[in-house]
This record gives structure tokens, sequence and C-alpha cells, in this order.
């Protein structure tokens, strides 16, 4: 059996999966799921983020709108370009792509999105309803990050989520805070570390279940971890190898490989499963528009 959970085959399987479910939502209540992705500026990583959104949201059957908008534009412009898609009925889903120019008021815009379009669930109703266990549009990554830790169950290999304990390395609003609520939901000992802990690697010696989202490359090491951990690695760093840049995480995957009892690659593991999770967040977006059971729910 393979150690190594890969991302973007089981991405491509939700996709499919995503695929029927449009189309039946489409057909039965005579409109398609839309998605609106909103990039300000011309960051070239923005760009192509911004393209595979709408590229697979269209593969997927979904109505996919793009709107550029100039690295000038103002706030006043993008706060109006939100509530126009806040108030259109073919739009189920808003995403303004990060990071937005530093003239920009960030928690301004994402706080402007109607919490039901949010399907990046960054809107602070959003993150008040996980924080207390009501249906709420979660962040994708760390959805991801949930549905990978539960593919691994399907594999049998870690029974059962309830009672194990998962260190998450990173506090972001993004990734480790909402990751912590989801695993909590999930009946984990969940222990959140950051760059002002002590004893990271003893705390990450007891886990069963590593996540890493930190942005430094490969920092945790075999000796860190205990033997059979499940291991999520959501960092992305671009190192240079041999005059070549290669994308490596924050787990150092050779050293962890043997130790672990299951591991994530980068790149194909947690990054396809956030485009993913976007997709699935339009489906519960529509679906709670609509008032209609999310077949993914
Ligand atoms: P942030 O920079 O917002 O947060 C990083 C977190 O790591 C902070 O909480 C910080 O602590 C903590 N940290 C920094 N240094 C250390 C250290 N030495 N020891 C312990 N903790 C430390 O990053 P994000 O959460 O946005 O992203 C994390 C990584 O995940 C990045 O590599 C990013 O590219 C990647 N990412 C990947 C995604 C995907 O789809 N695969 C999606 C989103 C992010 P403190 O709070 O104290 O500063």
């Amino acid at each position: 059996m393979t150690k190594i959970i890969d991302g973007k085959a089981f991405a491509a399987t939700l996709r499919l999966k995503f695929k029927e479910q449009v189309k039946e939502l489409a057909h039965s209540h005579q409109l398609v799921p839309g998605l609106a992705v909103v990039l300000v500026g011309a960051d070239p990583a923005s760009e192509v983020y911004v393209r595979n959104k709408n590229k697979q949201a269209a593969e997927c059957g979904m109505n996919s709108f793009e709107y550029k908008l100039d690295s000038n534009a103002s706030e006043a412009e993008l706060l109006n370009l939100i509530t126009l898609l806040n108030e259109r009925a073919d739009v189920h889903g808003i995403l303004v792509q990060l990071p937005l120019p530093k003239h920009i008021n960030s928690t301004k815009v994402l706080n402007h999105i109607d919490p039901i379009k949010d399907v990046d669930g960054f809107h602070p109703v959003n993150v008040g309803k996980l924080s207390i266990g009501q249906k709420a549009l979660v962040p994708c990554t760390p959805l991801g990050c949930t549905l990978l830790l539960k593919s691994v169950l399907l594999k049998s290999v870690i029974s059962e989520l309830t009672g194990k304990h998962a260190v998450i390395i990173g506090r972001s609003n993004i990734v480790g805070k909402p990751m912590a609520q989801l695993l909590l939901a999930e009946d984990c000992s969940v222990t959140l570390v950051h760059s002002r802990s002590k004893n990271i690697e003893q705390l990450v010696a007891n886990a069963d279940i590593v996540i890493a989202a930190v942005g430094r490359a490969k920092m945790v090491k075999s000796n860190w971890i205990k033997q059979g951990a499940v291991l999520i690695d959501v960092g992305i760093n671009r190192i240079i190898v041999d005059d070549k840049t290669r994308l490596v995480g924050d787990i150092d995957f050779d050293d962890c490989f043997e130790k672990a009892a299951f591991i994530t690659p980068v790149p194909g593991g947690v990054g396809p499963m956030t485009i993913a999770c976007l997709l699935r967040n339009t489906i519960s977006a529509y679906c709670m528009q609509y008032k209609i059971i999310d077949p993914n729910s």
C-alpha cells in the first residue's frame, strides 16, 4: 500500500463527482451554479491561480465569470463590483484573489462579500459559524486537508479521527486557525503552534497527525515525528537545486518518508485539493441560496 496521499488523483475524482452534481442541480433548478473570480493587478502567480480556478469551474460545468481590474483600480471600484456580484442571481460564489494591492484594504473587501457567496470562507460570519459548529462556508485549503485525512481513514490506517492528537504548525487565518476548528469538529485533540511557541519538536513528537502550514522549506525533520504519524504538508516553497527552481513543502519529504504512515507530496498533495474545495464550496453556496440539500454535506 502506498504511503503517499495523492491529492492530485483525489482532487480529480472529486471534480468528476462535482461535475455530475452540477449537471443535476442545473437540471432540477433550471440554473447553472456560477463562480465569479476577481483579480486586481497582474501578479503572475495570482494570474495562474485565477486561470486554474476558472478553468476547473468551467470544466465542472459551472458558469465561470472572470473579472480583471487594473492594479491601480480604486477600493471603491472593487467594492462596487462586489456589490453587483452580491446582487446577481447567476453568481453563487465570489472569490477575490489575494494578495490585493497595498492601497486596497483587504479586510474591508472580504467583509463586503455576501457571506452566503463567500466561497473562500474568510468572511467573519463564516469564521464565527465554523468556530461554533454551525454550517459555514469553510476555507478551501484546510477543508482539502480534512478530506485528505478522511481518505486516509478509508484506507483504515488510522481507524478514526476521534481522539487523535493533531499538531498544526502555523496559525494563519486562512490555514492554521480554520484547520484547528475543523479537526476539533472531528473530535481530535488539537495543538496549534506558531513562531513564538517553545519546544515545537517535542509537541510534534506526540502527534498522530501533523499539519505543516508555515512557509519554511523542509522545516519538519524525521527526528521531530512519531513513528506512524500522518503528515499533511500545506507549505509551498521555491528552492534552487542545481540551478533549477523546485517546489518543496514545509516537511522534509525524503527524510520523513520512512517514519510516516502517510504523507502528502509537494506538489501534488494539498494544492490540487484547494481548487477542488473551491468548486465544492460553490456547490454548497448554491444549495444554501436555494435552501436545498447540499449533496456533499
Ligand atoms: P502565513 O505566513 O500567513 O502563516 C505562517 C504561520 O507559520 C504563522 O502562524 C507563523 O507564526 C508560523 N511560523 C513561521 N515561522 C515559524 C517557525 N519557525 N516555527 C513555527 N511556526 C512558524 O502563511 P499561510 O498560512 O498563508 O501559508 C503557509 C504555507 O502554506 C505557505 O508556504 C503557503 O504558500 C502555503 N499555502 C498553500 C496553499 C495550498 O493550496 N497548498 C494555500 C495556502 C497557503 P506567527 O503567527 O507567530 O507569525
